[in-house]
């Protein structure tokens, strides 16, 4: 273990550049020997190797120019408790094989219920993240409406002949994996109907009462409404107040996608940017994300925990039946998972250790950083700022002059950040934005700087250059 925490050590913290920027080919080389072998190298030797071709040829997510998605520098509170949760190998799924973290994930749901002012009688549980939460708002969702409207019982009986008529709202720049929920809940993506956003990329309320008007008039039967507390390009929070209102008329169930934003609820600044989360029947939140911790660490909360009730299946040789043992806290009926991680150790040492408000002062830092770097993308000639931030992504295009049209801007932006990949100095990200080939920086470590987004720009202007010299070359 102290080799390993050396390797780590002297890998991931030393270096400048956060990638080599070595390419997918030479990586590969590396890799000849025998995963296999017939007899083993030893454990010191596997650290090593792993030192050479692995660490040394990550992302560095701690170096303050990584700054491509929405993955964190992992703060040292959370990985002290990942190499703690791991040793001890707790499993979640039965009281019997975790005890103490049995009580105390329940413990750390109740107290994020109270973060995001849940009523009493709100429950949760720890997820993979915010694709396994969205799936389960859905599912619980779906499975509640169908028992209302239908009188079925969708874990028993399956879908209803009506699912072809059943429908689920979001923006249109909602994560894709509410799409992708309602994939796996046998509804299709095509049941996923989209709402245009307005200029601060949020939800339209106007067109979401359009669209819903329009779906009743259809015959279709919309039962979920998603909206999203932090886009993943834009940081941008739908309006939760509206949207609970038009949840309460239609009868909808109102899930909130708080994977990136519901960090905001530890701030002091931002936290009523969130308002309205505390009437969601359902909430995802991702703490790998802008809570610093390493992934995976995710919850899903819940309204009203009766609601676990229509997923709940008993095994025998793990939750035989409640009056079996009457009492015992057996955490699987409330998961899609069975053997689960103490991922809840993780914000449960970090909020011990570093405290609400400087969390939250970490976090509002960022926030600010994202303001100054968009200013310095606006007062510069070569650069298109596309929104001022809402959270902390700042998305922009290298448009070296005037003039030059969307379709070249798209390729030259391909073009740079194919560039970026194998320069290594700065970590950026791509997007599409109305079409068109863009970039992003996701400003999540509070040790970044202006100065080092600076350098970032400069490298990015860098690629730029040597990419438009290519283009008009080719051309
Ligand atoms: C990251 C993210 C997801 C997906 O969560 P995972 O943790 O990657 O499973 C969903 N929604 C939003 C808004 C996200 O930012």
């Amino acid at each position: 273990m102290r080799r390993a925490t050396e390797a780590v050590v002297e890998t991931v913290a030393d270096g400048d550049a956060p990638y080599t920027g070595r390419s997918p080919e030479a990586l590969a080389e590396q890799f000849d020997a025998p995963v296999v072998p017939e007899g083993g190298v030893g454990l010191d030797a596997a650290i090593d190797e792993v030192a050479e071709t692995v660490l040394a040829h990550s992302v560095a997510t701690s170096n303050p120019r990584c700054s491509a998605h929405l993955q964190c520098p992992p703060m040292v509170p959370g990985l002290a408790a990942e190499a703690m949760l791991t040793a001890a190998n707790q499993s979640l799924d039965s009281f019997d094989q975790a005890p103490a973290a049995t009580v105390l994930e329940q413990r750390v749901v109740d107290a994020l219920c109270g973060l995001f002012d849940l009523p009493s009688g709100a429950d949760g549980v720890f997820t993979s993240g915010g694709t396994q939460s969205n799936f389960q708002g859905l599912l619980l969702a779906r499975d509640r409406y169908c028992h209302r409207a239908f009188g079925r019982d969708v874990q028993a009986e399956g879908l209803p002949p009506e699912a072809d008529s059943l429908r689920v709202v979001c923006s249109e720049t909602a994560h894709f994996t509410v799409k992708q929920a309602a994939h796996h809940l046998g509804l299709g993506e095509d049941a996923v109907v989209t709402v245009p956003t307005d200029d601060g990329h949020q939800m339209d309320v106007a067109a979401l009462d359009r669209t819903l008007a329009d779906l009743t008039d259809r015959g279709r039967r919309p039962f979920a409404l998603v909206g999203t507390a932090g886009t993943t390009d834009f940081g941008a929070v739908d309006p939760l107040d509206e949207l609970v209102d038009r949840a309460a008329e239609h009868d909808l169930w109102f899930h909130v996608d708080a994977a990136y934003g519901g960090a905001l609820a530890l701030t002091d600044d931002h936290a009523d940017r969130l308002s309205g989360i505390e009437l969601a029947d359902s909430v995802a939140v991702d703490f790998h994300k802008l809570f610093y911790q390493p992934i995976s660490c995710g919850a899903f909360l819940l309204r009203d925990g009766e609601n676990f009730r229509s997923m709940a299946r008993n095994a025998a040789y793990l939750n035989p039946t409640a009056h079996d043992e009457g009492g015992v806290p057996n955490l699987v009926a409330k998961s899609v998972q069975t053997t689960r991680r103490f991922d809840a150790l993780k914000p449960y040492v970090a909020f011990r250790a570093v405290g609400r408000e400087r969390f939250g002062t970490l976090v509002e830092s960022t926030l600010e950083l994202a303001d100054d770097a968009a200013a310095l993308l606006n007062d510069a000639e070569d650069f298109e700022l596309l929104s001022d931030p809402t959270l902390n992504t700042v998305v922009f295009r290298y448009r070296p002059r005037e003039g030059i049209g969307d379709e070249t801007v798209s390729r030259l932006n391909a073009a740079l950040r194919r560039r970026l990949l194998d320069d290594g100095r700065a970590v950026v990200a791509r997007t599409t934005v109305d079409g068109v080939t863009s970039l992003k920086v996701t400003l999540l470590n509070p040790t970044a700087t202006l100065d080092d987004v600076a350098a970032m720009l400069d490298v990015v202007r860098d690629c730029g250059r040597d990419a438009l010299a290519e283009l008009e070359v080719t051309a």
